[in-house]
């Protein structure tokens, strides 16, 4: 299944006063009915025998109880139908005619025969939170409702409630729609929700008077910010949570085709997510062209989240955007992310320093206008190279180093997508370089290390071991393990 896609909209329905028919009487059956009645609606359940508790639903009005048999005409009229019998042929009959009218139906236990499915629930009325696995694994929908329930406070409702009560206050005291949000993400991050928390309503209500008066009183015009952010090496889980936060803030998103659509995920639902290209050999926007974007939007009062692969200042050209920033006298914080160095190291399993072997690290790139300008000279022993970009230029690279004086056998590691899950790790020797890059096509993004410490991703490389390949002079490295004072 493509990451970005799924077989269910995540919708809420309406249910209050609406028909809805759950056939069956068993504990299923139950739990579905008092999900519906919680919901509003008016539920008729299908059954020759129910449980003592739907019997006691009947008795209180809530729930109608037909016992007779029923035909295919019975079935008709409702907006939802579940299926919970322990009989299969008649769920299977109950879902066709439920298809042939466009009626919304779950047979349950049945993914195939659901054209609706009942999310798991975290429930903070009138906030509920719905985790669905798309009928995969209900068990990690349960799971992952264990999660959420402990980290959001039990009273976020009351908090929900008493912003819909200001609701109305607020957008007319605050007209301006990016303005407003402002004002509620203020109050959301200061002291307000601690005080609902606490029990103390009438306080949070005055502070947040108050929060509105000084606010309408100091409002003008508002500038924006620039925030420059790295994104990691590619893998979610690597974001720093300031970088979280501040694309979740953001109106605007510029990023870099590196960034993995996951990570888009964090911004706000009605941000402007601008590609700005940037891809190994295929014609992007000049970067005087995202400068200008970047200045044009932060001056319009715009927060900008500047997206970047790994960290921003790091061949990420986050240099310049300041210098364009600071040149218009716009203001900005910048986030660290997590470069490729130190991310394809870690997950190859190689130490980039390494006590007794090596103790300095070369950032360096093999892009370069012409081979000219590599400039890559003799490593000085104990040196580990992390090489960026250039993987169409390998053979130059190692046609360079080799003139430079250094050894054929001189360890090396490729680090083909680090971090995500289709993760490559090729070790071999210097001499060999040349032959590996065209033999297993190696393709960017890649990172490519070099040094004494690299063969050991044959020991440590502990992510998608699987794909680890051993390129031909490899083999001898992992006994050579050097071991020499500092
Ligand atoms: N600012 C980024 C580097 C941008 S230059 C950082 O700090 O990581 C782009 C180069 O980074 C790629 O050509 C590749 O050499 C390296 N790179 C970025 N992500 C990578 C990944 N997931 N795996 C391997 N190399 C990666």
């Amino acid at each position: 299944m493509d990451s970005t896609r799924s077989d269910n909209l995540a919708i809420f329905a309406r249910l209050r006063g609406r028909r809805c028919a759950v056939i069956g009487g068993g504990s299923v059956a139950e739990r579905k009915t008092r999900e519906l009645v919680r919901a509003g609606a008016r539920v008729t359940v299908l059954s020759p025998d129910v449980t003592a508790g739907l019997r006691d639903l009947e008795r209180d009005g809530e729930i109608d109880w037909l016992e007779q048999a029923f035909s295919d005409q019975t079935l008709a009229g409702f907006w939802l139908i579940v299926a919970a019998t322990d009989d299969k042929s008649l769920n299977e009959h109950v879902f066709e005619v439920a298809e042939a009218t466009q009626t919304f139906c779950n047979v349950v236990d049945d993914p195939e025969r659901c054209s609706f499915i009942m999310p798991a629930v975290v429930r903070r009325d009138p906030v509920t939170i719905a985790i669905s696995s798309d009928g995969h694994a209900p068990v990690i929908a349960r799971w992952v409702k264990g999660l959420i329930e402990t980290l959001i406070p039990q009273q976020l409702g009351a908090l929900a409630t008493l912003a819909g009560r200001w609701r109305g206050r607020v957008r007319t005291a605050i007209t301006d729609m990016d303005e407003r949000r402002r004002f509620w993400e203020s109050v959301l991050e200061g002291p307000i929700p601690d005080q609902v928390y606490a029990g103390r309503p009438a306080v949070a209500e005055a502070a947040l008077e108050q929060a509105l008066d000084r606010w309408h009183t100091a409002s003008g015009a508002r500038t924006g910010e620039a925030y420059i952010v790295g994104a990691g090496p590619g893998c979610p889980d690597l974001l720093t949570l300031r970088a979280r936060q501040l694309l979740s803030q953001a109106e605007v998103v510029l990023y870099d085709r590196l960034v993995p659509a996951e990570i888009l995920e964090f911004a706000r639902r009605d941000a402007e997510l601008i590609s700005v290209g940037k891809r190994a050999g295929r014609p992007s926007i000049a970067q005087a062209q995202i400068n200008r974007l970047l200045v044009e939007q932060v001056k319009r009062g715009k927060r900008v989240c500047r997206l970047k692969g790994g960290d921003p200042m790091i061949f990420g050209r986050g240099g310049e955007e300041l210098e364009a920033l600071a040149a218009a006298g716009l203001p900005f914080q910048v986030v660290p992310g997590v470069s490729a160095a130190i991310a394809c190291a870690a997950y190859a399993g190689i130490p980039l320093t390494l006590r007794g072997v090596t103790q300095s690290v070369l950032l360096t790139t093999g892009h370069t206008e012409s081979s000219a300008d590599l400039d890559l000279g003799l490593l000085p022993s104990g040196q580990t190279l992390a090489l960026y970009m250039g993987v169409a230029r390998y053979p130059q690279i190692a046609e360079a180093l080799l003139a430079a004086g250094n050894s054929p056998s001189l360890s090396i590691a490729i680090v083909e997508r680090g971090t995500l899950p289709e993760q490559r790790v090729i070790t071999t020797t210097l001499g060999e370089l040349t032959e590996a890059a065209a033999e297993l096509d190696i393709q960017s993004p890649a990172l490519l290390l070099v040094g004494e410490t690299t063969g050991l991703a044959e020991q440590y490389g502990w992510f998608a071991p699987e794909r680890h390949v051993a390129y031909k002079g490899a083999q001898s490295q992992r006994r050579a393990r050097p071991a020499r004072a500092v």
